[in-house]
């Protein structure tokens, strides 16, 4: 379905962004990988799809690296017709408490690395009249928690980014929207579920069901492999005039 496309996923050697580029590669997408770490591992669970693979690893809190990043893309694969911005990062603490080097860090990581990409990809994409833009926000793109005063305002700020790029193509073969996960079992909420059972002295599993318990009703994590098919969905003609919508995949969170 998505064969000759090419679809660019900030963050995407682990977790989430894993998961959509993998999907989004069975699809027939040629992929352009980014994210720190193991680069091998991924590329090559990618390229065993049959999807040709490009990394670059620029760092999504340097607007600089995110031009350049954009840039090779488009050197490398003609254009980008599907962008992810995915990457993203959490601190909790209490506002008093919160390191302002953190908050400046989710910030630029978590909403402003995805307006570099998105004015970067937006004129070809127009020119095409095709394209999809996918922003990974979250239920705290759409609700509040204690403590992650910089990820709660990143994410309500990604949702309204999104809204403003889906209204000024809306006219034309582009869509944005955002999805908004709840709880997935990734590094990024493994650390909080390391920090919950120290904090209480209770095991790894014991903690995780004391993090569902509090938010998710279903007590199920959403899958990196859900929010792929559904990442996927969006780049078919089904959502052709899907725009703007924040669509949450949090097993009831949000619906309390
Ligand atoms: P993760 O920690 O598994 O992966 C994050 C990815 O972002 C990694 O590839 C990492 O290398 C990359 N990254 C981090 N800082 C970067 C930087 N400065 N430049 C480039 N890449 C960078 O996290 P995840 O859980 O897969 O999260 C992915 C996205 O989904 C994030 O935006 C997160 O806020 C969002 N999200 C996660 C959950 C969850 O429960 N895990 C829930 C809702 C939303």
């Amino acid at each position: 379905m998505l064969k000759g496309k090419t679809a660019l996923v900030t963050g995407s050697t682990s977790g989430i962004g894993l998961g959509i580029a993998q999907a989004l590669a069975a699809q027939g997408a040629n992929i352009v990988l980014n994210g720190f770490g193991d680069v091998a591992g991924p590329r090559a669970s990618i390229e065993a799809l049959g999807a040709k693979v490009i990394y670059h690893g620029a760092d999504m809190s340097v607007a600089s690296e995110i031009e350049a990043m954009m840039a090779f893309a488009a050197a490398e694969f003609g254009q980008v017709d599907i962008l992810v911005n995915n990457a993203g990062i959490q601190h909790v603490a209490k506002i008093e408490n919160f390191p302002i080097e953190r908050w400046d860090a989710i910030i630029a990581i978590n909403l402003s690395s995805a307006f570099h990409t998105t004015r970067a990809a937006l004129p070809a994409m127009k020119a095409a009249n095709w394209g999809r833009i996918i922003n990974l926000a979250s239920v705290h793109g759409l609700v509040g928690s204690a403590e992650k005063s910089a990820y709660v305002a990143a994410k309500h700020g990604l949702v309204g980014l999104t809204k403003v790029t889906a209204l000024e193509t809306a006219s034309s073969g582009v869509t944005c929207n955002a999805i908004c996960p709840g709880w997935v079992l990734t590094p990024l909420v493994q650390k909080q579920v390391d920090a919950k059972s120290a904090a209480l002295g209770v095991s790894n599993e014991e903690a995780k069901k004391l993090l569902l318990g509090e938010k998710e009703p279903s007590m199920q994590f959403t899958t990196p492999e859900e929010l792929g098919a559904l990442a996927v969905f969006f780049c078919t003609p089904a959502a052709n005039n899907i725009r703007g919508v924040a669509w949450n995949m949090d097993g009831g969170w949000v619906a309390q």
